[in-house]
C-alpha cells in the first residue's frame, strides 16, 4: 500500500461532512495551537546560530554603555536617542528634528538591504538576526537546560504536576522574566544617559514614564519570546506575507531533496524491502520535523511558517551521518538547482539577476546619497515664519511693514553670531521688534550653542503696490557658513492681501 492510501480509507470524500451548528461550521476552518517542543540539534548551522545570537545580544546590551565623548556639556553616550532634548546622537553624528529625512533615508536603505538579502537568501534575517527569533532562541535555551530536550518537556506536560515539575517551571518563568526585564530596561537606556537611569531607577527617582515603559518592554518580552514563539512569525509579523515578493525560483532557501530523499521510508522498512520499493535517503526519522521551532515538515516544500533558520539541515545531517548517508539531504540551495537536479542536470546559480541588480542598484543610490548629504549636512538652519493678521501695515512715513519670526538653529557647540542681511529688496530697511527705531540694512543675532534662536523682525519698504519676492540670507561670522530663506514681502495690491481684504470684508 502507498503512502496516503491509509488515511484516504478513513475518509469518504463524496460525503461532505455537515456541521451540526452555525458556531461549528465556522470553528471548523481553525485549528487548535499545538505546542511546538523542538529538539537540540549540533551541526554547523547551529553554532552559527549561537555565534549571531551572542553578537546581537552583545551588541543590544553592551551599546548603551559605549562612551563617546563630544565636548563639555555634551552626552557622552554613543548612541543616544535623547527624546527630551530632541536631539539623536549616533557616535560623532548629531540629529536634530529638522533632520528627520535621514531617518527617512536610513529606513529606505534598510528596507532595500532586506529586500536584497531576502532575494538572495531567502528568510536569512527571520532565522538568524531577528530580534523575535534571537530571543526566543535564548528562551528556548534557558527552558532546555532546565526542564530538558523535547521528550522530558513532553512528558512532564503531560504527566500530573509533581513537585520536580512545579520547581522547574517555577525556575524557568523567573529567569524568563529576568532576561525580559533585563531586555525591556536596556531599551530604556538608548533613550537617557545610561549609568545615571539605571542609578536613578533603583532608587525610585526615575519617573513614572520609565517604569512604565520598563514594565511594558518586559512583559513584551516575556510574552512574545516565551509565550507567543513561532505564532508571532505565523500569524503576527506581516514580512512572511509579502516576502514571497522577492523570492524567486533563483533564490537561496532551505530545501528537501527530495530527488534524492523520495521515496521516503523508515530505516528498518528499507533494510527488509521485499515490496520493490525505490527507496530514497530519507528515512523518515522526523527529525527535520522535531528540530523545527515552527513545527514546520520542510519536506512538504518552502512554506509560511518557515523562517529559514536552518536547524532542519543540522537536524537531517545528524541523522544521516548515524546510517552512514551523505550529508546534504536538506540544503540551502535553489528550487531551480533542486527541479534540474531531479533530471540529472547541473545549473550555476545566479546571483546577479535583474531583481538583485535592481535591488542593489537602488540601495547604492540611496546609500550614495545619504553619504553626500550627511557630509555637506548644514551646522545653520533658517526658517521663516510671516505674519498672516495682519499681513502688512502702512506705518506714519508711508511705507509698508511686514513681520516675519525668524528661527536659527544652532547646531554647533559654541555660541555663534549671525549676520542676517537681505538679498533683493534693495530700498527695505529691517528692525527687531523689540528695537523698532533702529531701522538697519542688516542684522547681528546671537544664539547658544545648540539652540534654536527666535527673532521677531520688523520690515519697512517703500509701498510697491504688488508683492516683491527677496531672501533673507543668513551667515554665521565665524565659520562663514551661508544659509538663505525665499521670502515675500506683502503690499497693498498683492493677490493674497485681496483675498485677506475680501475674506475680512474690507474695501
Ligand atoms: S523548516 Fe527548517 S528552516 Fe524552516 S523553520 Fe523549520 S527548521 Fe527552520
Ligand atoms: S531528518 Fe532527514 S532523514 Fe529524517 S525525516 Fe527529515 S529529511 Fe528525512
Amino acid at each position: 500500500m502507498e503512502r496516503g492510501e491509509v488515511a484516504m480509507t478513513h475518509i469518504d470524500k463524496t460525503k461532505p461532512e455537515i456541521p451540526s451548528t452555525e458556531e461549528e461550521g465556522f470553528m471548523q476552518y481553525f485549528e487548535d495551537h499545538k505546542k511546538v517542543y523542538p529538539k537540540t540539534v549540533y551541526g554547523k548551522v547551529r553554532t552559527l546560530k549561537w555565534l549571531v545570537l551572542g553578537l546581537c545580544l552583545s551588541v543590544y546590551y553592551a551599546l548603551p554603555w559605549v562612551r563617546w565623548d563630544r565636548g563639555p556639556g555634551q552626552p557622552n553616550q554613543a548612541l543616544l536617542l535623547d527624546i527630551y532634548d530632541r536631539r539623536f546622537y549616533i557616535f560623532n553624528l548629531e540629529f536634530w528634528p529638522q533632520d528627520i529625512y535621514y531617518l527617512t533615508g536610513l529606513l529606505i536603505m534598510a528596507a532595500l538591504g532586506l529586500f536584497l538579502v531576502t532575494s538572495l537568501f531567502g528568510r536569512i534575517w527571520c532565522g538568524f538576526a531577528c530580534p523575535q527569533t534571537v530571543w526566543t532562541d535564548l528562551f528556548m535555551l534557558v527552558e532546555r537546560l532546565i526542564e530538558g530536550d523535547r521528550n522530558e518537556r513532553m512528558r512532564r506536560d503531560q504527566q500530573k504536576t509533581t513537585l520536580d515539575t512545579v520547581w522547574r517551571k517555577g525556575l524557568k518563568h523567573i529567569i524568563w522574566i529576568g532576561i525580559a526585564f533585563w531586555t525591556g530596561g536596556a531599551w530604556i537606556m538608548y533613550y537617557l544617559d545610561a549609568p545615571t537611569i539605571v542609578g536613578r531607577f533603583w532608587h525610585g527617582q526615575a519617573g513614572s514614564a520609565v517604569y512604565g515603559f520598563t514594565f511594558l518592554f518586559t512583559a513584551t518580552t516575556y510574552l512574545l519570546a516565551g509565550w507567543a514563539r513561532e505564532q508571532v512569525c505565523t500569524y503576527m509579523c506581516p514580512w512572511p506575507r509579502f516576502q514571497s515578493a522577492m523570492l524567486d525560483e533563483q533564490s537561496f532557501i532551505v530545501t528537501y531533496r527530495s530527488w534524492r530523499g523520495e521515496t521516503r521510508g523508515h530505516l528498518k522498512a528499507q533494510k527488509n524491502n521485499t515490496s520493490g520499493i525505490q527507496y530514497g535517503d530519507c528515512i523518515d526519522c522526523g527529525g527535520c520535523i522535531t528540530a523545527c521551532p515552527t513545527g514546520v515538515d520542510i519536506r512538504e516544500g518552502p512554506q509560511l511558517p518557515c523562517i529559514g533558520c536552518g536547524l532542519c539541515i543540522d537536524a537531517c545531517d545528524m541523522a544521516m551521518k548515524k546510517v552512514g548517508r551523505p550529508t546534504g539531504l536538506i540544503a540551502w540551495d535553489t528550487l531551480e538547482r533542486q527541479a534540474a537536479k531531479a533530471n540529472g542536470l547541473h545549473l550555476p546559480t545566479h546571483f546577479f539577476r535583474a531583481r538583485t541588480i535592481i535591488y542593489f542598484a537602488a540601495m547604492s543610490v540611496a546609500m550614495t546619497i545619504m553619504v553626500i548629504a550627511l557630509t555637506n549636512r548644514p551646522l545653520v538652519n533658517l526658517s521663516v515664519l510671516q505674519d498672516r493678521a495682519p499681513l502688512f501695515v502702512r506705518i506714519a512715513d508711508g511705507s509698508i511693514r511686514n513681520g516675519y519670526t525668524i528661527k536659527i538653529t544652532n547646531k554647533t557647540h559654541e555660541e555663534a553670531v549671525f549676520h542676517l542681511g537681505l538679498a533683493g529688496l534693495d530700498d527695505a530697511t529691517m528692525a527687531l521688534s523689540d528695537r523698532h527705531d533702529d531701522r538697519l540694512r542688516d542684522l547681528h543675532l546671537s544664539v547658544g550653542p545648540d539652540q534654536v534662536g527666535s527673532f521677531r523682525i520688523l520690515l519697512m519698504a517703500p509701498d510697491h503696490g504688488s508683492s516683491t519676492t527677496f531672501d533673507f540670507a543668513l551667515r554665521n561670522e565665524t565659520t562663514n557658513e551661508h544659509t538663505s530663506y525665499h521670502a515675500v514681502f506683502l503690499g497693498p495690491g498683492s493677490a493674497a492681501s485681496e483675498r485677506h481684504n475680501a475674506s475680512e470684508g474690507v474695501h
